[in-house]
């Protein structure tokens, strides 16, 4: 058995994967072109504009809001439909933060609740139990491109009247039984930031169906002015929150690229999933049949440290990172993260009245579970080629032989 790389041994993985992010002459023409125009803001130029009507065309919704990035498109979705002061938004406990801070900036309360283990998207009928009379939306998170359950969600936001803004930062291009994830009700976010499955560094986007909600949208992302306003005609409170030339330049011809990463992304998650299921101690997430596109952004599996000699997760994460095999864990779920355990929620939580939930004294033992089992696997390694894949099963596998 050949020596581990993290105790000196050569790495399993010799060819690297592709690299992240993607581009050639195309983004570096689409940047200079605009460089050349001396049009960098998005009110002369006709780059964001543009993208927008891209973006909208390639989710199949009526409009896309281009935005400063994907934390950004969340905070200004939940106050255009009206989220404020109490209100409560339910979400996974297992998350990025922006899920939940996006609430927060908006003085709402995210409310958090459970996964399901499988998919490891939110569970419905933790979100059906977590209604109360002061609940006025619904955030799910599309789990590393795995849609969440959205019949059962929008079956529930009917029957509350309940808006439903889908955290879509995952799922560019993804399905649910054929309809595109992000369209499904109020709005979907999106957010092109440096991993995501295009983008231009920083980035974001809300889509929607509905014309108020997009004025509104645009005007708080707009300074609370109008395209088209000459005077200073400021009618609402706003900030600027508006995506540059530069940026949409580029996320045009990243958006281009998309389909076909979405098509090799697929074949190569598809293909590995068998390898994947035959390791002892490792779990796939499993793909809802009524998913019917899945982006793939990232590859997430559970690992059991009993099947690998009780090498513990972290120490797993790290000993495949030295294989070279890029790896990360899972996020931490909300609750346990220490801005939510000490409510360090700022100026705008301070002798506010509300009464926040006791974080502390929640138990969601999935969401505990994915914090602390769960690995995944960045894009990118699902760009490669089938030795690509082969390389890391055999960088697991050798892992496993190591200590089990
Ligand atoms: C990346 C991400 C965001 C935030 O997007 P930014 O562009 O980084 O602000 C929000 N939600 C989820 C689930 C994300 O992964």
């Amino acid at each position: 058995m050949s020596k581990l790389a993290i105790q000196g041994g050569s790495p399993t993985k010799q060819k690297p994967f592709p690299q992240w992010p993607a581009y050639d002459e195309q983004e570096i023409a689409a940047v200079t072109s605009v460089i050349e125009s001396r049009n960098w803001w998005r009110k002369p130029g006709d780059q964001v504009t543009t993208f927008e009507t891209e973006f909208a065309a390639y989710q199949r919704a009526r409009y896309a809001i281009a935005v400063t990035n994907g934390t950004h498109a969340i905070e200004i979705a939940l106050a255009a439909a009206g989220i404020g002061f109490g209100d409560e938004v339910i979400i996974p406990a297992h998350t990025f933060i922006s899920t939940a801070s996006a609430i927060l900036y908006n003085n709402a309360i995210p409310i958090l609740v459970d996964s399901q283990p499988d998919t490891f998207c939110i569970d419905p009928a933790a979100i059906a139990a977590a209604i109360t009379p002061r609940t006025k939306a619904i955030l799910p998170v599309h789990m590393a491109g795995h849609v969440a359950d959205m019949d059962t969600i929008l079956e529930i936001a009917h029957h509350h009247n309940l808006a439903v803004i889908e955290d879509a930062a995952h799922t560019p291009g993804a399905e649910w039984r054929g309809q595109p994830a992000g369209t499904m009700q109020l709005a979907g976010t999106y957010s092109f930031q440096a991993a995501k499955l295009m983008t231009a560094g920083e980035g974001g986007m809300i889509v929607t169906n509905e014309q108020d909600f997009r004025d509104r949208c645009f005007l708080l992302a707009n300074c609370g002015r109008l395209i088209t306003d000459r005077s200073y005609e400021h009618t609402m409170l706003g900030s600027n929150y508006r995506m540059s030339e530069l940026h949409a330049a580029v996320l045009r011809k990243q958006l281009a690229r998309l389909d076909e990463h979405i098509l090799r992304r697929h074949e190569n998650a598809v293909a590995l999933d068998p390898m994947m299921q035959q390791i002892k101690g490792i779990t796939p997430q499993v793909q809802d049949p009524r998913v019917t596109r899945h982006p793939h952004y990232m590859y997430m599996f559970r690992y059991d440290a009993a099947a690998f000699g009780g090498l513990s997760r972290n120490d797993f994460v790290d000993t495949l990172i030295a294989e070279g095999v890029p790896a990360f864990k899972a996020y931490r779920a909300l609750h346990e993260t220490p801005v939510f355990r000490q409510q360090c929620f700022g100026p705008r939580w301070q002798n506010s009245g509300l009464k926040l939930p006791d974080y502390n004294a929640l138990s969601l033992p999935v969401s505990e579970m994915i914090t602390a089992e769960v690995v995944w696997l960045p894009h990118a390694v699902l760009l490669g080629d089938k030795t690509d894949l082969e390389q890391v099963v055999e960088a697991i596998c050798k892992i496993q032989h190591h200590y089990a």
